[in-house]
């Protein structure tokens, strides 16, 4: 393993090389998103948590820019464009009141919460794949359950063939929802912290999230970035994953 840096999610140069190796393929469109407000923000965390992160101006700038890098993407998903979320800072470890592991604000929270409170939405599927458990999504998700009705799923299977197949049996058993996001974290990469899927499987997780939201989602589907230190493969894997997923 190499490549790792002490603040791996925030380190420098970490989305350039995705952002080359996506724009070789002529059919990737990019779209530049706006910051979110503090009201978005507040869809899914607490005054204290906003005033906090606000004390640190630059982190309150990219963690904005970031939420609504999210939201931009679920408002594309809503409408039928698939969207893969290329955002720093990640935000499935930050809760409503707290946050770690290089986290801020809930990207996938405050963007599925949005187009709740846009009457657009009644109910989601989670997919998070990141190597890590999206504590902060879980947190946040099971408190609005009442508006929002959510199912998430984070595989904990030990090797690629039964994670493919723990995602593909969980869709098959549940019912529809209203759209599917997928915490997109790489880490479980075989040359990662996790050490376990390859670059194909990233494709198959694609084409399963697709193939679910065709059937049960109206079509309806995004990922936004989490997690992923091999930066030298990180461009790939994900360009892998969109080719299933698109
Ligand atoms: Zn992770």
């Amino acid at each position: 393993m190499k490549n790792y840096t002490s603040d791996p999610a925030a380190s420098e140069g970490r989305l350039e090389p995705i952002i080359k190796e996506l724009k070789k393929h002529k059919d990737y469109e990019f779209v530049t998103p706006n910051p979110a407000t503090n009201d978005d923000i507040l869809l899914a965390h607490t005054k204290d948590h906003l005033q906090r992160i606000k004390n640190s101006p630059i982190i309150y700038e990219v963690a904005l820019l970031s939420a609504g890098g999210a939201i931009k993407a679920a408002e594309m998903a809503f409408q039928g464009i698939p969207t893969f979320g290329c955002i720093r800072p990640p935000g499935h470890h930050a809760s409503a009141n707290s946050c770690w592991g290089f986290c801020f604000f809930n990207n996938i929270s405050v963007s599925l919460l949005k187009l709740n409170e846009q009457k657009k939405i009644k109910s989601a599927f989670v997919l998070d794949f990141d190597l890590h458990t999206g504590d902060g999504v879980i947190n946040i998700l099971k408190e609005k359950q009442n508006k929002l009705k959510t199912k998430i799923l984070n595989p904990t299977s030990h090797s690629e063939s039964d994670y493919l197949e723990e995602i593909a049996n969980k869709f098959n058993e549940i019912g529809e929802f209203d759209i599917i996001v997928a915490a997109a974290g790489f880490d479980e990469y075989i040359l990662d912290w996790g050490g376990k899927l390859s670059t194909n499987a990233y494709k198959k997780i694609g084409k399963l999230m697709r193939d679910f939201s065709e059937d049960k989602c109206k079509g309806r589907r995004y990922a936004l970035l989490e997690g992923g230190y091999y930066f030298e493969d990180l461009g790939k894997n994900i360009f892998s994953f969109c080719e299933g997923f698109k």
